[in-house]
């Protein structure tokens, strides 16, 4: 469309500042350029869907990156609502039939924004909190005990049919509702270092056990390393290991991101690996994005597109390389599946077959498919925090898709859809159990019944 004004003449002097965006790589005008603004994909984004304004779609978020760059639309709060608006669900990058690259330009928007907006005081001091807690497991843990203490003592049912609740802020009273059951597990993990294959060993693989995921969803990353182990992997998990940088990446917290991603990639520096494996969605497009994280780094840019090369998801892994270990029923009778297509499996990693396969392996399965199964269930991260009401709309949208197919079992390969997809089942009347795709492999490897619900 037009020049950045970071390279026209004069520009520092020609713009306040704060109008726009810095000359820190703003969104890349020749990016910008190649949507020839045909609207293919306003069909398929979510926030679009919900909101109604062009201005939240695809489309309209790339006139308005245009439109800051060439300083011709402030970055005013308006204009951060819409870039916020976006779940960063990539649907848009799948249905554009001109291949623009709206990841690498809403990638480049958010850093911008965080850096040259000042949000209003509560939102700053919402995102201090998140920031600074959730991708830190040793923090989210010293959280743990009120928490606990809040659901065992009856308290949270109180406040729930309280009246108060109702005051809470949008954002304070999403986080509430989003709140799981505290697992036993959730206070240590339980892993030695090296867990040695079953059997024949056929390969080394490391292993990434999430920030949130090992605290609230601890039992996924148990069942991934018995299938790993069972089908001949021995199983690396250094203990050091930290946040993977999802979280802050696809927030714009970039200083952040990239020194999580350092981290984790002399975390995993020492050990010899043929893969390394992750069992959510959205760390597994980030750990795989760690060589664009960190282009710019002398000291880290070449090993993290080494480690990015390395990253795989154990879904994708096993598809891969194939099952040995044997698979047994998980019920007398048939069993009914949907799988829910995570975003960024499927449109940031395009992985939608190897799950589906893997899943039809284990004998007795029916998988049924959703309507708009590549639509998003609104939890993208944090958004569902952030932006409550879209997320709400998306997330009762994907579960009643997903009860229509009448399966007897919701399948989620990421922690936020499994923890979304659950907090608004209840409310359409559903009791249907989400499990991860890990846990049917390793009750069907153990010849163990799927629990009843
Ligand atoms: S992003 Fe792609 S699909 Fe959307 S308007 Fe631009 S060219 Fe068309
Ligand atoms: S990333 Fe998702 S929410 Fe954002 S513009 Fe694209 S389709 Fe819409």
């Amino acid at each position: 469309m037009s020049e950045s004004p970071a390279s026209l003449p004069g520009s520092a002097t020609a713009y306040p500042p704060f109008l726009g965006f810095d000359n820190q790589s703003p969104p890349d005008p020749q990016l910008i350029d190649t949507c020839v603004h045909c609207g293919f994909c306003l069909a398929t984004c979510p926030s679009y869907r919900v909101i109604g304004k062009e201005t939240d779609s695809p489309r309209g978020r790339i006139y308005l990156m245009d439109g800051v760059n060439t300083a011709q639309i402030p970055l005013s709060p308006a204009t951060v609502q819409h870039f916020d608006s976006c779940l960063g669900c990539l649907a848009c990058v799948t249905t554009c039939p001109s291949g623009v690259a709206y990841d690498q330009l809403i990638a480049a928007t958010r850093p911008q924004v965080e850096r040259n907006h000042k949000r209003p005081l509560g939102e700053q001091l919402l995102r201090t909190l998140i920031f600074t807690t959730f991708p830190y497991p040793q923090r989210l843990r010293a959280l743990l005990a009120p928490l606990w203490l809040y659901q065992k003592t009856g308290l949270q049912t109180l406040w729930r049919r309280s009246p108060l609740a109702k005051l809470l802020p949008k954002s304070l009273g999403a986080m509430e509702k989003m709140l799981p059951p505290i697992p036993a597990q959730a206070w240590q993990d339980q892993f030695p270092t090296v867990i040695p294959a079953q059997g024949e060993k056929r390969f080394r693989v490391g292993f990434i056990l999430g920030c949130v995921q090992r605290i609230f969803l601890p039992e996924v990353n148990a069942a991934t390393v018995r299938v790993l182990t069972a089908n001949g992997c021995e199983v690396v998990i250094p203990p050091s290991q930290g946040c993977c940088a999802a979280l802050s990446h696809h927030q714009g917290q970039e200083a952040q991101a990239q020194a999580l991603a350092r981290q984790m990639i002399d975390t995993f520096a020492l050990w010899d690996l043929d893969a390394v494996i992750i069992n959510a969605s959205g760390c597994g497009h980030t750990l795989k994005e760690y060589g664009q994280l960190l282009a710019e780094d002398p000291d880290y840019a070449t090993p993290a597109k080494a480690f990015a090369s390395k990253v795989k998801d154990v879904q994708e892994f096993l598809a891969n390389v194939g099952l040995t270990a044997p698979l047994h029923p998980l019920q007398e009778e048939s069993l009914t599946l949907v799988y829910q297509d995570a975003c960024h499996m499927i449109h940031g990693q395009k992985i939608s077959l190897q799950p589906r396969q893997l899943l039809r392996k284990i004998p007795g399965v029916i998988l049924r498919e959703p309507i708009d199964a590549a639509l998003c269930c609104g939890s993208a991260g944090v958004y569902n925090i952030f932006q409550p009401d879209v997320a709400a709309e998306l997330g009762r949208q994907k579960v009643k898709n997903l009860a229509q197919t009448k399966a007897e079992v919701i399948v989620s390969a990421n922690v936020g859809c499994t923890l979304q997809i659950r907090q608004y089942l209840p409310e359409q009347g559903h009791t249907t159990p989400v499990y991860h795709p890990m846990q049917l492999l390793d009750w069907s490897i153990r010849q163990e019944h799927i629990p009843e619900n």
